[in-house]
């Protein structure tokens, strides 16, 4: 019996956990990653990989997204868990949200009773951080650093048997006639690819930086944040609705540092790094469904996976699932499983 022949178009965080997925749990399936971009040059390297789905991610119903939200954090407690985290850049970690403006911004519909701990804040723990915060919430949590998990992940898909091609592709199209299913798992790449005008980009820049005494994260209000990873802190942030400038910008870069030096002062003793700016392909909703193209009188399957916007390192492992669900859907009746 001839494989089946699978193409995951995307090499970020989103195309390499479903090329894996499709890999362990569909039999006979020979997949390829097809991708112009690798690593440094996705956005998902520059994310700091904290699982905190915010209140504002969405899939198709309430439902659904709490599945995929749960069915993500439990995937990344079992590889945390696992001999090989370290190396997959899985880890446990803890940590505070600060807000004064509104209670609801320290809490989380989807992750309160999922994660280990998710409590207010007490009276003291509100004065860690200089500042007037009114409402705090501590949490534990997993972080996923990318710039570890991508050629891990990598390396593992292609060590059982998966193809990594790099080149550009102009429409889904014109691998139709070589894949049994295509996957389209390219982030911001959709706008154009699927001429999606709900796809948008919010821009975030970050610094990078050394200060191995923190080992706490820190956000407040969700604008400013301090992640710490294996290797270093991760500083942010800025969310420019709509902005496709990849550029660092210079006072962005100065805002982060002013920021977050006065929520954490002993940042001042740290060393900086870089700056990095990514492209967070946020639609809403998510868009994980099937599609089929037509393309010369034959019928493409396709089944898209994108749209994760700033929380695609947490949810990849949920949403990959799914699309493994809906790739398996597509290939009903092919004589080749
Ligand atoms: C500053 C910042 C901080 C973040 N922090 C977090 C966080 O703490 N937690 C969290 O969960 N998320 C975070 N995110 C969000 C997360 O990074 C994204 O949701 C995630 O990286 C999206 O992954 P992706 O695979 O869809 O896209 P990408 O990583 O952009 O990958 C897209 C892939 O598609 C390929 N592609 C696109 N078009 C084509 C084409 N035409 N032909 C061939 N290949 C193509 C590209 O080459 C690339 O390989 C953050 C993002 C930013 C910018």
């Amino acid at each position: 019996m001839s494989d089946l022949k699978i193409a995951v178009v995307g090499a970020g965080v989103i195309g390499v956990t479903t090329a894996l997925e499709i890999q362990n749990n569909i039999r006979n399936a020979h997949v390829s990653i097809i991708a112009d971009k690798l690593n440094e040059d996705t956005t998902s390297w520059v994310a700091a990989g904290l699982f905190r789905p915010g209140n504002s991610f969405a899939g198709p119903n309430r439902e659904v997204t709490q599945k995929w939200i749960n069915d993500s954090y439990h995937h990344w407690e079992n590889i945390r868990d696992s001999s090989y985290g370290v190396e997959a850049g899985v880890a446990e970690i803890s940590g505070y949200i600060f807000s004064s403006e509104h209670p609801s911004i320290v809490r989380n519909q989807y992750i309160e009773k999922l994660v280990p701990i998710y409590r207010r804040a007490t009276e003291q723990e509100l004065s860690l951080c200089p500042g007037q915060w009114k409402y705090g919430s501590f949490f534990s949590t997993i972080i996923t650093q990318s710039t570890l998990y991508l050629p891990w992940a990598v390396s593992r898909f292609q060590s059982s048997g998966g193809e990594l091609i790099q080149k550009h592709i102009d429409s889904l199209q014109s691998i139709g006639n070589e894949f049994d299913v295509i996957v389209n798992c390219t982030g911001l790449g959709a706008k154009y690819l699927c001429e999606d005008y709900k796809l948008v980009s919010i821009r975030g820049q970050v610094i990078k930086m050394q200060a191995p005494w923190i080992k706490t994260f820190f956000y407040n209000d969700y604008d400013t944040y301090i992640i710490p990873g294996f290797d270093g802190l991760t500083l942010g942030g800025t969310r420019q609705y709509d902005s496709y400038n990849r550029n660092i910008d210079k006072n962005d870069g100065i805002s982060i540092r002013e920021r977050c030096m006065s929520l954490v002062p002993s940042l001042k003793g740290g060393k900086e790094l870089k700056q990095m700016v990514g492209l967070r392909p946020h639609r809403d909703p998510v868009r994980v469904e099937k599609e089929i193209l037509v393309s010369h009188g034959k019928s493409i399957k396709v089944v898209h996976n994108y749209g994760h916007g700033g929380y695609g390192i947490s949810t990849a492992p949920g949403t990959a699932i799914y699309a493994c669900q809906l790739v398996r859907e597509c290939l009903i009746g092919n004589s080749k499983i």
